[in-house]
């Protein structure tokens, strides 16, 4: 009997040891959590790496609990909620994912728009209480959206009359960059940060090759394996938007989520999903995200556009409705195309 407990506890210990992996730099923790309507992986390597994960995870949840628009607790519900005009007090990070969201509101000429909260809720997408608007009905929503119907002052904000806040298109990023900080701050070498379509690649691999991160292919968005290509990235982060994410079929019509704010129907600007990709600098999560969201509101032509005017902070591969798959100069040789897709690949310049 000794004998037996003397074994175990020997197994247990060997057990500890192969869990520590010996070698604190190695050590390798990954977690996931359910918020924001997304599944999401912190994945940290390195001595602090549990610490890491555990902080990022509860930044999440915070996160959710701050931007969320169906929570009427929320930070961005008690401003939607209260009075025109009336400045609301919010907690610091809400007030950050806000400015950024009005900032890349007005970089992007509107194209990215915080403040279609109730065009998306005519829409059912917000409570998945899904019908088509009447088009006066949108009309009218319009006439209260844009960046300047929002005041930000330090943390108080307020809202014009019949205006209201969603950072559905930005809050992801704004908490990658987060998280971000979060593993910089405990030193971890390499990892990643999957928050949806929304990754962050911290270093390289452990064996020293550059992480792969799929695209999906918009064709096939429920295939784990159907890529349009792979990215291979060391600290980067990138974002993919697409209309197969998130829709609903009415008479034999598709309607998705992603909303022109020039129109207030979804968009249709030939594009099936916008991927950018930028180094994991500060607030490149944000812009990422926005972008991805504005650019695929632009449509190909005005993207590309965007693009070359922005002095190449960021790479784009774009996927086209007639079967195109564009990928920007400076990410080309860090893309490898899928096999047999039936996609046409062009780089462009
Ligand atoms: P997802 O969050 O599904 O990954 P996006 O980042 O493209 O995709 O964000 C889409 C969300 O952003 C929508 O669910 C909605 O809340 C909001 N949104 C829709 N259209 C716009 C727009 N033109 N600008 C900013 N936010 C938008
Ligand atoms: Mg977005």
């Amino acid at each position: 009997m000794k004998h037996f407990a003397a074994a175990l506890l020997s197994a247990a210990m060997l057990l500890t040891l192969a869990a520590c992996g010996g070698d604190p730099d190695t050590a390798q923790e990954s977690i996931q959590a359910i918020a924001m309507d997304t599944v999401m992986v912190f994945t940290a390597y390195g001595q602090h790496s549990t610490a890491a994960a555990y902080a990022a995870e509860k930044l999440a949840y915070e996160t959710e609990a701050l931007l969320s628009r169906t929570d009427p607790e929320s930070d961005v519900s008690r401003l939607n909620s209260a009075p025109a005009d009336t400045p609301v007090e919010l907690d610091g990070r809400t007030a950050a994912a806000l400015e950024a969201a009005l900032a890349w509101s007005e970089r992007t000429d509107g194209a990215f728009d915080c403040t279609l909260a109730q065009v998306s809720s005519a829409w059912g997408f917000t409570e998945d209480t899904f019908c088509v608007p009447g088009q006066e009905e949108l009309a009218g929503l319009l006439e209260h959206t844009g960046f300047d119907q929002i005041t930000l002052n330090g943390t108080a904000a307020s809202h014009a009359p019949e205006a209201a806040v969603d950072l559905g298109g930005i809050a992801k990023g704004w908490l990658s960059d987060e998280i971000l900080k979060i593993f910089q701050k405990n030193q971890v070498p390499r990892g990643r940060i999957e928050l949806g379509g929304n990754i962050c690649v911290i270093g390289d691999r452990p064996d020293g090759s550059p992480w792969r991160i799929g695209i999906q292919d918009p064709a096939d968005p429920l295939s784990a394996d159907a890529f349009v290509g792979i990215l291979h990235l060391t600290d980067a982060y990138t974002v993919t938007s697409g209309g197969y994410q998130r829709y609903f079929e009415e008479d034999g019509k598709t309607y998705h989520h992603i909303i022109d704010p020039a129109t207030g129907y979804p968009a249709e600007n030939g594009l099936v999903s916008v991927t950018v990709e930028a180094d994991a600098v500060e607030g490149a999560g944000a812009m990422c995200d926005a972008l991805s969201t504005a650019l695929f509101v632009m449509g190909e032509e005005q993207a590309l556009e965007y693009w070359r005017s922005s002095g190449y902070e960021f790479e784009l591969v774009l996927v086209t409705e007639d079967g195109r798959v564009l990928v920007t100069e400076g990410l080309a040789d860090r893309f490898t195309a899928g096999e047999d897709t039936g996609y046409r690949y062009v780089t462009v310049s």
